[in-house]
């Protein structure tokens, strides 16, 4: 099988000076894409900022023959590092909205600048970047968006209920902007990744971070923005360590009720069990899927009545 190419393309990845952007750059550059590596700069907890990360890419990139350019801004000014990639070459074709930050402290100690902070990276970041690059997608009928959650954001961690409220909000992001842009020949993803970096550095034991390097999730990421993806869209999947998988919503069977006066907290209690059982699952995929059991709910309170 011939190798996967990005030749033409261009791939902005926001957060590129480091960890799991860093990868995704030097990669997309080695496979022939025009770079735009995105960084701030700051600290892992978003204090500071700084032109080296980036320009050290950027470099690198260079001196191994590949296509890049910087961009110091914020990812909260997306249409800035969009507008990079347009002035630099002339077109964007892939999103990987990646930057982020920690803010962790347990939810009795939350300030409300710690809450405000890491809301306005990963959730309006990722928004302002994708808001920005959208028109062209419409426009050219291409583009590929990779938004990242967090393990954190699917399950709670403790500690992170900012970082976990952000890094969920990217998988209703993702399913929402593969539903507008399917037709446009956009497809969005999101990965919940586990890398080594600095930002898991000082929270897992060195021998289990050897084994988690940045490298082993940048292919099924490559694999998703590919032109060769035509389907894949508004899919989660956990990846790192050489594991990925898909993830997706399990609904249990559930308990109808009647909707007349009978249907009493008491009611609920003796279907308990009914709510719970997972034993006939449903794999729900949009609203409308919840419509129909809502109408066979109605149908069932009516014949009854
Ligand atoms: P990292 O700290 O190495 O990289 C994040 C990069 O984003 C840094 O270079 C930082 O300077 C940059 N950045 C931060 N705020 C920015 C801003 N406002 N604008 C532009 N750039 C900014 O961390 P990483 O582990 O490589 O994390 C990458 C992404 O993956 C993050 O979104 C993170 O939440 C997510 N993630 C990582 C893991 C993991 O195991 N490493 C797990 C789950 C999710």
């Amino acid at each position: 099988m011939s190798e996967l190419r990005f030749d033409n393309q261009t791939v902005v990845v926001t957060g590129a000076g480091g960890g799991l952007g860093k990868a995704y750059a030097l990669f997309f550059a080695s496979r022939g894409a025009n770079v735009v590596v995105n960084d701030l700069g700051g600290s892992f907890k978003g204090e500071g900022n700084s032109t080296k990360a980036a320009d050290v890419v950027v470099n690198e990139i260079k001196a191994a023959g590949g296509k890049a350019v910087p961009n110091y801004d914020s990812v909260e000014n997306g249409e800035r590092i969009i507008d990079t990639a347009i002035q630099a070459f002339g077109r964007i074709d892939i999103l990987l909205n990646n930057a982020g930050i920690l803010r962790d402290v347990s939810f009795k100690n939350m300030k409300d600048d710690d809450w405000d902070l890491i809301i306005k990276v990963h959730v309006k970041g990722a928004y302002k970047c994708a808001r920005a690059a959208w028109p062209h997608f419409r426009k050219q009928k291409y583009g590929r968006i990779i938004n990242t959650a967090s393990a954190a954001g699917l399950f709670g961690s403790f500690g992170q209920c900012n970082y976990s409220a952000a890094k969920l909000s990217q998988v209703g992001f993702t399913e929402t902007l593969a539903k507008e842009g399917y037709k446009y020949n956009i497809m969005a993803n999101v990965i919940a990744p586990i890398a080594a970096s600095r930002m898991t550095a000082t929270v897992m034991p060195p021998e289990l971070l050897e084994n988690l390097k940045p490298d082993w999730v940048v292919p099924l990421v490559a694999v998703l923005v590919h032109p060769s993806n035509k389907q894949e869209t508004g899919s989660i999947f956990e990846v790192g360590g050489g594991h990925i998988a898909k993830l997706r919503w399990e609904r249990a069977k559930g308990a109808l009720l009647k909707t007349d006066d009978t249907l009493t907290p008491g009611a609920i209690l003796k279907k308990w069990d009914q709510v719970n059982d997972f034993s006939q699952p449903e794999y729900p995929t949009g609203p409308a899927d919840f419509m129909t059991l809502l109408e066979e709910a109605m149908k069932m309170g009516s014949n009854d009545k």
